[in-house]
């Protein structure tokens, strides 16, 4: 398996779980960005945003919530947080199995850069 999140979903690789359901698992970013950077990841490999089709949308809107979530248990909810998924070269994703990324505790700058 070559997948770096596919490894980590089948806990090949040891990541900091902060949530994990049958869709979906949710760890830390190792570089995080903000004090609360959290990815949320489906179990399913889907390389890209390009590559979501109708059958994705119960579980996207799933990760979304699941972001909700999280940044409501650490207290972020009233005072904001971003969420963010990038896709390929010219936004810099790297990993490609989709991931969202959940970014608070901090001022976030728009536009992004
Ligand atoms: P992308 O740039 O593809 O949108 O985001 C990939 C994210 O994965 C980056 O924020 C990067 O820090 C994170 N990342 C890369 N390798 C690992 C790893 O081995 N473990 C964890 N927890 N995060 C990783
Ligand atoms: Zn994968």
């Amino acid at each position: 398996m070559s997948c770096l999140f596919c490894r980590i979903i089948a806990g090949e690789i040891p990541g900091s779980r902060v949530y994990e359901d049958a869709e979906l698992v949710a760890f830390d970013d190792i570089h995080p960005q903000a004090p609360m950077h959290v990815l949320i990841v489906p179990r399913v490999h889907v390389p890209t945003l390009n590559e979501v089709d109708p059958s994705h949308d119960a579980l996207v809107g799933s990760m979304i919530r699941r972001a909700a979530a999280i940044a409501a248990e650490r207290g972020y909810a009233e005072g904001g947080y971003r969420t963010v998924f990038n896709c390929n070269a010219q936004a810099g994703q790297t990993v490609f199995h989709i991931h969202l990324h959940l970014l608070g505790g901090r001022t976030l700058a728009w536009p992004p850069g």
